[in-house]
């Protein structure tokens, strides 16, 4: 299917991550994801100038998730609009750009309990501070289900595709198929080499709803995502590469699960891995990397798994 919106990456660098943000090249011009503080005026402004179009321009600033890679920039990147453009971010992750003590919660609420690191909070506390340019409140608040008109005939579909976050959505260019999903589709991680999400079946709901429901012609990606093999794939995604992207990451996540199942059953023990609680599930699935480095997908995601299980 060709499309008739062109698409644009506009990549930052943040430490060991490719930041991926994309120009949607509509009547009303759109952004989705706004990377951190600095990505704006250092990324951003000279691409689109490239282009020939001008950040002044942007109308609408469609965030995926509540991460602070993803909403960094927002508040920058909406000045730059001269606060003309739409900030549009989903209810369940909106705290996140209020606030950014919300994002030292989140750590202290989950991963803080196994990463065994005393400066941990002052270091969120400082992150939040330089990476997010600015509080706001979002200027359009989503559910999924909203469509978005670009102007023209170009209009865009919201859907709601928690797990990596309970606020991930997906935003589909209606008629193309072009499906911009964030960091909801994880393969095998980004940098650090482990799939990140704090609500296992919901993950693993979305990406189902993503393949069956959504089935992408082209899919654009936060992050250059890792096959099996440590191999990136790109974050433009054709529709064959979308559909293996899809299968990897379910498939691993049905291994994850399955691992955490067992070990949970038989009873949890520290040890004195750096993987500990879960130095088992560790070796089951092959996770060599390191767990401590932030954002820790490993151990965002196993607790989520023990959440659960605990519940039952
Ligand atoms: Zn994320």
């Amino acid at each position: 299917m060709p499309q008739k919106v062109r698409i644009h990456p506009l990549v930052s660098p943040w430490g060991r991550f490719g930041l991926y943000s994309f120009f949607i090249d509509a009547p009303e011009p759109a952004i989705v994801d706004a990377g951190i503080a600095s990505s704006p005026a250092s990324g951003m402004v000279p691409e689109l100038e490239k282009l020939g179009r001008s950040i002044e321009d942007v109308r609408w600033i469609l965030l995926t998730h509540g991460h602070i890679d993803h909403l960094g920039g927002a508040d920058a990147l909406w000045e730059l609009t001269g606060r003309r453009a739409q900030v549009v971010l989903h209810d369940a992750d909106a705290h996140l750009l209020r606030s950014r003590r919300s994002h030292v919660d989140q750590y202290v609420q989950v991963r803080q309990q196994y990463l065994n690191n005393p400066n941990g909070v002052e270091e969120q506390t400082n992150a939040a501070n330089q990476v997010i340019s600015g509080e706001m409140e979002p200027t359009k608040l989503v559910k999924g289900g909203e469509t978005l008109s670009l102007g023209g005939n170009v209009s865009v579909s919201v859907h709601h595709i928690p797990g990596h976050t309970s606020g991930s959505v997906a935003y589909v260019v209606d008629g193309q198929q072009s499906v911009f999903v964030g960091d909801a589709v994880q393969i095998h991680g980004a940098a650090n080499g482990f799939p990140g999400y704090e609500d296992p079946a919901a993950y693993r709901s979305s990406l189902e709803y993503l393949r069956d429901e959504v089935s992408p012609e082209h899919l654009y990606l936060g992050h250059p995502y890792r096959n099996s093999d440590g191999e990136p794939y790109g974050v433009e995604l054709d529709r064959e590469a979308t559909r293996a992207a899809l299968k990897e990451s379910i498939d691993l996540e049905a291994r994850i699960a399955g691992s955490a199942q067992r070990y949970f059953e038989d009873g949890i023990e520290e040890t004195d891995s750096v993987y500990s609680p879960f130095e088992r599930v560790a070796n089951e699935v092959g996770y060599t990397g390191d767990p401590t480095l932030e954002p820790s997908p490993f151990f965002t995601t196993l607790n989520g798994y023990w959440t659960r299980f605990q519940q039952r």
